[in-house]
Parts: C-alpha cells; sequence; structure tokens
C-alpha cells in the first residue's frame, strides 16, 4: 500500500529513543520530513543520526533540542520546524513516562510533574499545529498515550488519571476538525520493550525480589501475544494513521498491545 507520506512534514515528539525514535524512523522511510524533539542534544543529535540513515530518498531530518515540560520550548520547536518546512502535516504526540509510584506516595510537585510532562505537553503541541494544519484543511494528529487510559495501574496513578484527559481531548478536537480535513486519534500502547518498560520493571521487579529479565518474561506470558511488543510494531500503526489512507479514521484510540486489554471498548 502507498501511504502517500512522501514530502509530507512530520514533528514527532520526544523521539531520541524508544516509542518516538522508532516513529519517526517510520516515518522517514515512507518519505516524509520529520522533525524530532527531545531534550538531551547529544541523544537528540544520535537519533538524528538513526533516523537519516533510514530515511527514504529526499527526506530531510531535523532536530530540535525541546524540554516538553515548557511552554517556550514547545513554541521553539514549532517555530523551528515550520522556518524549515513551512507546513506541518502530521504532529505525533508523546513525552517520557509521568512518574511511576502509588497513590500516597505522590506530592503535588510530583504530580504537577507528570501533568506538565503528558497533559500540557499534548495541549500545548496541538495549539501550536491547529492553525497550520487550518490553513492547509489537511493534517493528522496522533497522541501516544497508554493502556492505562483505559485500564488504571494501581502503581501508575499519574498515568491513569493523565492519560483520559487526553483521550477526552482527542475526541473534543476530533469531533470539531474532523470536518476541517484535520483527523485526531490516539495510540494505546500495553508493553512494547523501550527504556521506560525496564524503569517500570525494575522497579517492580525490585518489590516482587525478582531480576528485571524474570520480570518482562513473566509479564510477557501474560498477554495473549506471549510476548512485550516491539517499538517498530507500534510505529506502524502511528505511521498509518498519519498517512493518507488513514482519510476515515477520526476521534478513535487503537490498543496496540498484542491483545492485553480485556474489556471491549
Ligand atoms: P522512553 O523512556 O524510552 O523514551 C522517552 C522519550 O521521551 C525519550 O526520548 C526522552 O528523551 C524523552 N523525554 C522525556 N522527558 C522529556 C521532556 N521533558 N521533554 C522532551 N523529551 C522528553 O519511553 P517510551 O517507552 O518510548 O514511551 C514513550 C511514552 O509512551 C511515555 O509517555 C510512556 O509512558 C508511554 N507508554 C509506553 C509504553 C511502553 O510499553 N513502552 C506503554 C504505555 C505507555
Amino acid at each position: 500500500m502507498e501511504l502517500g507520506l512522501r514530502n509530507r512534514v512530520a514533528v514527532v515528539c520526544a523521539a531520541s529513543q524508544g516509542l518516538g525514535l522508532a516513529v519517526a524512523v517510520g516515518f522517514a522511510r515512507e518519505g516524509a520530513h520529520v522533525v524530532i524533539c527531545s531534550r538531551d542534544s547529544r541523544k537528540l543529535a544520535e537519533a538524528g543520526k538513526q533516523v537519516r540513515a533510514a530515511a527514504a530518498e529526499g527526506a530531510r531530518v531535523v532536530a530540535v533540542t525541546a524540554d516538553l515540560t515548557k511552554a517556550a520550548h514547545i513554541k521553539k520547536l514549532f517555530r523551528s520546524a515550520l522556518r524549515e518546512f513551512g507546513r506541518i502535516d502530521v504532529l505525533v504526540t508523546n513525552a517520557g513516562g509521568p512518574p511511576v509510584g502509588a497513590f500516597p506516595d505522590l506530592d503535588d510537585r510530583t504530580w504537577q510533574r507528570g501533568i506538565d510532562l503528558n497533559l500540557m505537553s499534548t495541549i500545548r503541541c496541538i495549539r501550536e499545529v491547529l492553525p497550520v494544519m487550518q490553513k492547509r484543511r489537511w493534517g493528522r494528529i496522533i497522541n501516544i498515550t497508554s493502556f492505562a487510559a483505559k485500564q488504571p495501574v494501581d502503581d501508575l496513578v499519574i498515568s491513569s488519571t493523565v492519560r483520559p484527559g487526553i483521550l477526552g481531548l482527542s475526541k473534543v478536537l476530533a469531533n470539531r476538525y474532523t470536518r476541517e480535513g484535520i483527523l485526531i486519534n490516539s495510540v494505546a500502547p500495553g508493553f512494547i520493550l523501550t527504556a521506560r518498560q525496564q524503569e517500570i520493571g525494575s522497579v517492580r521487579a525490585k518489590a516482587a525480589g525478582t531480576t528485571v529479565e524474570k520480570y518482562i518474561e513473566k509479564m510477557g506470558e501474560g498477554i495473549p501475544a506471549g510476548r512485550f511488543g516491539t517499538p517498530e510494531e507500534l510505529a506502524n500503526v502511528i505511521v498509518f494513521l498519519g498517512s493518507e489512507r488513514a482519510s476515515y479514521i477520526s476521534g478513535t484510540t487503537v490498543n496496540v498491545d498484542g491483545g492485553l486489554m480485556k474489556g471491549i471498548i
């Protein structure tokens, strides 16, 4: 299937590693120009090299250092993207995972960090691109959330509280902007093997008196697919949702979880 992404411009947030990096590689492979960001310039430059190495001929890659908890950095990210390409067709909102912890362990500062990192960054990024996409009457916005948005997790209280807000926002915006050609969807990853899963795994493995490797193996066995997913498996879905071919999908959330979630919706 030809995805029609050649020469489109995709901004992929938090793309120095993990899911964001895999998504950036996916878009560049399809011939889209890609703008990536994350906080750490050195890691971001390395990621930029990886994305460039995978890119189809003619696809350009621009890396912008930005801390997504800072409104001014987000503005700078989109200014840079527009200066470079003059348009933005696809936005993938993403950030690091919010702090892990059960409710009694979380103080106001920790909550605020999670809210700024995951919810406010999504709001601010979308606010920047909507007017740009409205001008061309074409756009794709895909929010990376979590299965915790639909199936809350006891020790991921911040994630379980903040992510449903993103699904609500996504739906409100899809109701309003789909008729202008801007399609807004979310993906809910289950267990995809990245540094974030290693981090959560090490906290849980320590509490259970086991190793991260054993924890990951056991968790994998409990998923209908029998294993964790790969970042590329998640990226494939996002690249499709960002493409010309996903032209009748808006306001939905796609689970990419190997069958992890047990509910119907
Ligand atoms: P990761 O930790 O491997 O990568 C996170 C990325 O975010 C890195 O590039 C990091 O530099 C960047 N980042 C962190 N804080 C930032 C900030 N303030 N400003 C800019 N960039 C920042 O995580 P991942 O596994 O790729 O997960 C990405 C998102 O998806 C997270 O929010 C995570 O909670 C969520 N998620 C992941 C999984 C999974 O299985 N991996 C499952 C559900 C949800």
